[in-house]
C-alpha cells in the first residue's frame, strides 16, 4: 500500500482522532510511559483554539476524578464550570415534577456542566504538556493491518505505524469501518438545537428537562444568568427554529418554559446537531481499539456520551499500562478484550435504556402520552428507582471484579 517514497513513522500508540477522547487517552498513555501519537484532521489553529460550539457538556463525579487525574480539569476556566444541583424532568402538560438531586447518593451535586470547546482546549494544553505528538491536518484514509504492527495512511501520504491503532474519530467514524467493524445506529428523525441564552432570575444550578409534545426543551445552568436552552425537534421542523430571529427564538424557548426564569434572551449563535446513537458491535479487533463516540455515540437527553468516553479512556489506559508493566505487546488480545467486556457491561444497559427513553417520550400519540404520565408518576414513588438514575448521573458505576 506505502509508495517508494512513502516514510514510516514508528510508535507505541497511534490515536486517530484529536477530539476529547482521543487527547484524554494520549494524555492517561504518557502518564503510563507510553508514547501516543494523535493524528487529527483539522489545523492546529482549531484544535488549540477550538470554535464554541454550543454543547454544554454534563459531567459526572467519576469524570471530574479523571480529568482531575488527567491534569485537564485544572485547565479549565473556572468562571465557566456550572455546578448541577438538581434535575427536574416535566411531562407534556402535567405540573408534575419528577425531581433528582445527589444527596441521597451522598454527595453535594450531580454534577458539574462545562462547555464542550473549553474540555477540548484543556484537553490539547494537557496533551502538548505531556510531550503527546500531535499531528494536524492529518485525515487518516486508510488502514493497513499487518502481523506485528497496524499502519494507517493519511491523505498527505504519510504512514503512521504501531502495534496498537485506537479510533477515537468521531461516532461516524471511517476508521471502525476501515477495521471491519459493523454498528448498530439509531437515527432518531430528531436535531438537537442548542443555544447559551441570559435570562433575569437565578437558575438555582437546576437543569430542567421539559418533555413536551411537539419538541424536547432542556434548560441547562450555565455560569451566572446563563442557560443553554437544548430545543429537540422533529428534523423537519428544524429549519424552521433556525432560521427564527433572535427575539423570535427567544420568545419561543421564554413561553415554552413558561418564563420561570423571566425574560431569556439570545446570548451566542446557534447550532444543530442531527441525533443518531451508535453502539459499535465490538470495541477492539486485533490491534485495533474503538473509544469514544465512536464506540459509543448517545442520545443526549441523559448526558453520558462524554462520561463514557471517558470511562472508556480509563479503563483502556489501566489495562495498557498493565501490558506495558508485563513487559507485553500493547496490541495483544487480552488486553483489549477485557477493555470491550468492561465498557460493554456498563454501556450497553444504558445505551438500550436512553433509546427506550427518548423513544417513548417523543412519541406523541394518545396511548404513548398516558404511558409517559404513568411512567413519571411511578418513578416519583420509587425512591429506589430514583436512586438507581442518580447513580448514573452523578457517575456512580460500579468496575467488574477482578
Ligand atoms: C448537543 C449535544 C450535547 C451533549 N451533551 C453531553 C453531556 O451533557 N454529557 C456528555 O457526557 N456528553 C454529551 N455529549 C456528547 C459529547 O459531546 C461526545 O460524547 C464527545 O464530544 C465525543 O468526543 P470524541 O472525541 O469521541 O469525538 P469527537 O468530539 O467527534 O471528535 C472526533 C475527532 O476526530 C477527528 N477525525 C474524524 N475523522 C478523522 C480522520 N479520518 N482522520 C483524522 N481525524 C479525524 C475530528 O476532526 C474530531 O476532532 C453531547 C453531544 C451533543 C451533540
Amino acid at each position: 500500500m506505502s509508495g517508494p517514497g512513502t516514510a514510516t513513522q514508528r510508535s507505541e500508540v497511534v490515536i486517530v482522532g484529536g477530539g476529547p477522547a482521543g487527547l484524554a487517552l494520549a494524555v492517561a498513555l504518557a502518564q503510563a510511559g507510553i508514547a501516543g501519537t494523535v493524528l487529527e484532521q483539522q489545523g492546529a489553529a482549531a484544535l488549540e483554539h477550538p470554535a464554541e460550539d454550543g454543547r454544554e457538556i454534563a459531567l459526572t463525579h467519576r469524570s471530574r476524578r479523571i480529568l482531575e487525574a488527567l491534569g485537564i480539569w485544572a485547565r479549565l476556566p473556572a468562571d465557566e464550570i456550572a455546578p448541577l444541583a438538581q434535575a427536574h424532568v416535566r411531562d407534556g402538560v402535567s405540573p408534575l415534577v419528577l425531581p433528582f438531586d445527589a444527596h441521597r447518593d451522598g454527595q453535594q451535586m450531580l454534577g458539574w456542566l462545562v462547555p464542550n470547546f473549553r474540555i477540548r482546549e484543556a484537553a490539547h494544553a494537557a496533551a502538548a504538556d505531556a510531550g503527546v505528538k500531535i499531528v494536524t491536518d492529518a485525515q487518516v484514509a486508510a488502514l493497513e493491518p499487518g502481523h506485528a504492527d497496524m499502519a494507517v495512511h493519511t491523505g498527505s501520504d504519510a504512514r503512521y505505524a504501531a502495534p496498537l491503532v485506537v479510533a477515537a474519530d468521531s461516532r461516524f467514524s471511517s476508521l471502525r469501518r476501515m477495521g471491519g467493524i459493523g454498528a448498530h445506529l439509531h437515527d432518531f428523525g430528531r436535531t438537537a438545537i442548542v443555544c447559551r441564552m441570559s435570562h433575569e432570575r437565578a437558575h438555582e444550578g437546576i437543569a430542567h428537562e421539559c418533555f413536551r409534545y411537539q419538541n424536547t426543551l432542556a434548560i441547562l445552568p450555565m455560569a451566572g444568568l446563563h442557560c443553554s436552552a437544548v430545543v429537540t425537534v422533529r428534523s423537519d421542523h428544524a429549519a424552521e427554529w433556525l432560521a427564527l430571529g433572535d427575539a423570535e427564538f427567544a420568545a419561543r424557548v421564554q413561553s415554552q418554559f413558561e418564563s420561570r426564569l423571566g425574560t431569556m434572551s439570545v446570548a451566542a449563535r446557534r447550532h444543530s446537531y442531527p441525533l443518531v446513537g451508535v453502539y459499535a458491535r465490538r470495541f477492539a479487533a486485533p490491534r485495533f481499539a474503538l473509544v469514544g463516540d465512536a464506540a459509543v455515540g448517545m442520545h443526549p437527553v441523559t448526558a453520558h456520551g462524554y462520561n463514557f468516553g471517558l470511562y472508556g479512556v480509563e479503563v483502556l489506559a489501566r489495562e495498557l499500562a498493565q501490558a506495558r508493566h508485563g513487559g507485553g505487546d500493547l496490541g495483544a488480545a487480552g488486553p483489549l478484550a477485557a477493555y470491550e467486556r468492561e465498557h460493554q457491561r456498563v454501556t450497553l444497559p444504558i445505551y438500550l435504556g436512553t433509546n427506550a427513553i427518548v423513544q417513548l417520550f417523543t412519541d406523541d400519540r394518545a396511548p404513548a402520552r398516558l404511558l409517559r404520565g404513568t411512567v413519571l408518576r411511578v418513578a416519583r414513588r420509587l425512591p429506589p428507582l430514583k436512586a438507581v438514575i442518580t447513580r448514573q448521573l452523578t457517575g456512580g458505576v460500579r468496575r467488574a471484579a477482578g
